[in-house]
Order: structure tokens, then sequence, then C-alpha cells
């Protein structure tokens, strides 16, 4: 099913000003969906239909580079332990020494979200497009709705995000069930999505859902540029 919600004001409207809109010509859609809910063929599919895709998690990669100052900041806080021999960033080895540790985790947030937050608005200045799509996995969990002017949410049912993960990547039921428990609940997702695809169904359907999407952003996108 998709569904486009029919009021003329998108929920992130609706929710609070938007003090740090990013675009004001540009028609801007942030998306999101838990772990496997389809976000990477969706992301991938609007970028066929050539549509502009800013993907966060590629963005914080940049913020940790060797040799950069997230990372230089990241060693300052956490010690040369967090490298690989490589001189890169062990992200594995960050991860789990911020997993019980709620304060660290804050604090690596503190480094890096401001970072990719400006990279993410400097990629969009330089964008000349109707409309861009913002690939935000943790959307929900780090309230960045404001960067954009709609929300789209991806979103499967559980035992298809497990069935999907565990086929990709060879992860066992009960750790795809771990990852579920850290992330936002399917619920607080839909609670601020504008549009929703439902991938329930088969892969082409999914794709055939996100080109309808596309002409409706298409068409948001010339509105928005006449007001
Ligand atoms: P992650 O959060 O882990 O990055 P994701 O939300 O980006 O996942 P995808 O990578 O797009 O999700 O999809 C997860 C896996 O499920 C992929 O292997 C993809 O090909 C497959 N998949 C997605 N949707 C469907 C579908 N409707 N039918 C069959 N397979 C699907």
């Amino acid at each position: 099913m998709l569904t486009i919600h029919p009021k003329g004001e998108s929920a992130t409207r609706r929710r609070a000003p938007r003090p740090t809109a990013v675009s004001r010509i540009m028609l801007v859609i942030a998306l999101t969906g838990g772990i496997g809910a389809g976000k990477t063929t969706v992301s991938e599919r609007f970028a066929e239909l050539g549509v502009p895709v800013i993907d966060s998690d590629l963005l914080a990669r940049e913020q940790v580079q060797p040799g950069s100052a997230g990372l230089e900041e990241i060693i300052r806080r956490f010690g040369p332990e967090v490298l690989a021999s490589s001189g890169e960033l062990d992200r594995d080895r960050l991860r789990r020494l911020i997993f019980r540790d709620p304060a660290a985790k804050k604090h690596l947030e503190a480094i890096l979200h401001p970072r990719i937050r400006a990279q993410m608005q400097r990629r969009i200045s330089e964008i000349d497009s109707p409309y861009i799509v913002l690939a935000i996995p943790l959307l929900v969990e780090n309230a960045q709705m404001d960067l954009a002017d709609r929300v789209l949410v991806v979103d499967a049912p559980e035992e298809f995000q497990i069935e999907r993960v565990c086929h990709r990547d060879r992860q066992s039921i009960e750790e795809v069930r771990a990852i579920l428990r850290t992330q936002s609940s399917r619920a607080e997702r839909l609670g601020v999505a504008d549009d929703l695809i439902t991938n329930d169904g088969s892969l082409r359907k999914l794709l055939d859902d996100t080109t309808a999407l596309h002409h409706h952003y298409m068409s948001l996108a010339r509105d928005k540029k006449d007001i």
C-alpha cells in the first residue's frame, strides 16, 4: 500500500516551525525506516529516477576519515584504542564502547551530529533539482525531522524485516531482534510520517510505489517553486 497523506500541510510543518529549514525553494524529503524495511531499495529507485540522494551514513563516515577534525575529537575523548592498525576508526570497537554507556554515546553524538548536519546543508545548497531525498535511517531516534519539508517512512512488518536482514547479512534472528529493540518503534516512525510506503509485497511493488511517489513529489516541488 502506498499512502500519501491527503492533508495540504505536511506532518513536519504541523509539528513545529523549522528554524533550520535547509532549503526555501527545493523540496526536501527525509527518507527513513527501520532496519531492513527497504530504505536502500527505495533510495536507489529515487536515484535511478534522477533524484539526488544524500545518505547520512556516508556523510557520517566522511566525518571520521583519517586526518579529519571529527576523528581527532573522537580520539581525544575515547583514546587511540578506537583506531584500527590502518589508522582508520574501528567502528565496531567504538560501537561496543558506547553500547552500555549513555554518556559516552551522547558525547559521540555531540561530536558527529553537528558536523553531519552542516555537511548535509552544504551538499543541499550545492544541488539544483526539483527535490532531493535525504536518507537518514535514524531520523526519529535523532529527532532530525526539521531538516526536511516532508518525512517519508518505509515501513514493513517486523517479521519481514527480520527475514530480509537474516537472509541478506546472515545474521541470526536474535541479533536482528536486538537491533530492532534499539530503534524507534514502527508507531513512533509512523507518527512523524507525511508519506508512507508499506513494503509488505514484492520488490516490483516497492519500486512501483516509489515511482508513484516520485511523480507526487515532482508535482509538490512545482507547487513549492510557484509559491
Ligand atoms: P538496512 O536498514 O539494514 O540498511 P534497508 O532498510 O536499507 O536495510 P534494504 O537493504 O532496501 O533495506 O532491504 C533489505 C533486504 O531486503 C535487501 O536484501 C532487499 O533486496 C530485500 N528486500 C527489500 N524489500 C523487499 C521486498 N519487497 N521483497 C523482497 N525482498 C526485499
